[in-house]
């Protein structure tokens, strides 16, 4: 189980750490030997495990990814606008870069990912306005509940988290050298325009190349017509804020480029080029922010640098609930606390979000997390029984041979574009296998390490196996019940949540200590008490386990 371990979470953000505007995270990771794939510690497999083909939105095909430096694959995510509790659409997105990063430290490559926080937007200041807060009070919360949410999904987190916060100087130097080059300008008093007096724009005429990362048939551009909005879906290429005059009352910061705020696009531009370089490997990010966002984040750093801001570009399609559109207005909009409070484990939310691959749809059901569900269960009470199966020293061939096939089938659907689709029915293929083995008494324990240490490289990626459910979904009933939606707890948890572990812990040694006695009453008593309460107690050589269901 070596493997595991060097995949183990770090602890990364705290909340105590929040005042610093980026926190890089103190990461374990193989270090990968230059340009090669080499599995390290990884069980060796390097013949199989060449290269990753991965579509690239800019190129149009797949793509071979590698880091251009030979050393370090440089990427930036667009991380979320912390306003609200993210939904299961941001978060399939926010999977999809996990499998792609555990992906490539599994081939042992070192990795420098760089995520921003956006802690000011249009929203956020209409909501902490409503709210009556400054945007500095309303925001914190959001922040902490979605790094909270990413490790309730064991989603890795960035190397470097930024806030777009605590990077206004580097924003303003952007919009300087910007202006410099002739592609940004300041509206003046009494310009006619209306808007946005005092604000900063793109020029958009000055970047003919607009348009050529979601080659949208853009209608045709009209120098100096302009929109303020941080997001918009039109279709006509204008020109767009970088920088927002603030009206008094507003939160604004008083710079080299006048009193305002920064608009959305230009944050991403400034830190993806301040922690990754003026070009740098892999941008990614949810398939609904190629146009506008990614397009203006090219126009603004392209124009000054005159090189590519990312050489590959990473687009996670949305997702559908039930066959349409997740909408609050369709009552099929979900947060990922909404599903933890109706009983479904967190793994399972994570496996159902992450088997169909990231360029095709996914619509999201209760049924398929269920299947999802079922097919962890599957996976843990295989590795449970052939943990304990006892086992005399050998190997055989038929299983050896399965552990491989299993193996090179994983790696390939993966190196594949990441088609996690085909990379789990191998796996799947092999535990059938085993099973029928181990009925048939003719597994050996060189055997078992085999098909263990494949296992291992599944859940390096996958991270649904080894359990780690129950403390998301504590957290989500206590975060429930303090902010009284206690209503939305489904009866089952509130049930499993009454013992404490300890009392669990108290009740089991009690039971232990009944069957030493030979009280089988008393024992059988409370082997009912705990699982009419969702413990489930399970009688291990090694002493008794127990886990909520
Ligand atoms: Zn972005």
């Amino acid at each position: 189980m070596a493997a595991r371990d060097s995949f183990a979470r770090t602890s990364g953000l705290r909340t105590t750490e929040h005042l610093a505007g980026t926190i890089e995270k103190a990461q374990k990771r193989p270090e990968a030997g230059g340009n090669c794939w080499a599995l390290n510690d990884f069980h060796a497999v390097p013949d199989l495990f060449m290269t990753l083909r991965l579509y690239n939105t800019l190129s149009g095909q797949l793509d071979e990814l590698a880091p251009s430096d030979g050393n370090e694959l440089r990427m930036y995510a667009c991380g979320p606008t912390v306003y609200d509790y993210g939904h299961i659409g941001n978060f399939r997105t926010f999977l999809q870069v996990d499998v792609l990063r555990r992906f490539l430290r599994l081939a042992g490559m070192k990795i420098r990912h760089v995520m921003n926080i956006t802690d000011v937007d249009d929203k956020i200041i209409r909501n902490a306005a409503a709210a009556g807060v400054p945007i500095g009070e309303y925001t914190p919360l959001y922040e902490q509940a979605f790094l909270d949410d990413l490790d309730s999904l064991q989603i890795e987190r960035p190397e470097i988290l930024a806030r777009a916060t605590a990077h206004i100087p580097e924003m303003v130097d952007l919009v300087e050298r910007l202006s410099a080059a002739g592609a940004a300008y300041r509206t003046g008093d009494g310009d006619g325009a209306g808007i946005g007096t005092g604000s900063w724009y793109f020029r958009l005429k000055a970047f003919p190349e607009y348009g050529k990362l979601s080659k949208k048939d853009l209608e045709g551009i009209t120098d100096g017509a302009r929109v303020d909005v941080d997001e918009y879906e039109k279709d006509s290429a204008r020109d767009f804020a970088l920088w927002k005059a603030t009206k008094p009352g507003e939160t604004s910061w008083e710079t080299a480029i006048g009193t305002g705020r920064p608009g959305w696009h230009l944050e991403c531009s400034a830190m993806a080029m301040k922690y990754l370089g003026e070009s740098f490997d892999l941008h990614a990010g949810g398939e609904d922010l190629m146009f506008p966002h990614h397009e203006n984040e090219i126009a603004q750093s392209e124009s000054v640098t005159h090189k590519p801001l990312a050489r590959h570009w990473f687009h996670v399609r949305f997702l559908l609930v039930d066959g349409r559109k997740m909408s609050k207005s369709e009552g099929n909009f979900y947060t990922l606390r909404d599903l933890l409070l109706k009983g479904y484990k967190a793994s399972a939310i994570r496996l159902a979000l992450i088997s169909v691959p990231y360029r095709h749809q996914l619509n999201f059901t209760f049924e398929g997390l269920t299947e999802a569900t079922n097919a962890i269960d599957r996976l843990r009470t295989f590795v449970s029984r052939l943990k304990k199966a006892g086992l005399a020293e050998g190997t055989t061939e038929p299983l050896q041979s399965a552990a491989e096939k299993a193996e090179a089938g994983y790696f390939a659907a993966l190196e594949n574009d990441l088609n996690t689709a085909e990379a789990k029915a191998p796996i799947f293929d092999l535990i059938r296998t085993v099973n029928s083995a181990l009925d048939a008494g003719v597994v050996l324990a060189g055997d078992r390490d085999r098909v263990l240490a494949v296992l291992d490289q599944f859940d390096a990626v996958f991270a649904v196996i080894a359990d780690r459910d129950a403390e998301p979904t504590k957290s989500a009933v206590a975060w429930a019940q303090s902010q009284g939606f206690a209503e939305k707890i489904a009866p089952q948890l509130l049930v499993a949540q009454g013992l404490s572990d300890e009392e669990i812990d108290a009740l089991i040694a009690e039971r232990n200590l009944a069957r030493k006695q030979r009280n089988f009453k008393r024992s059988d008593e409370i082997r009912d008490e705990l699982a009419a309460k969702g413990i489930v107690i399970e009688d291990a050589k090694d002493g008794v386990r127990w886990k909520r269901k």
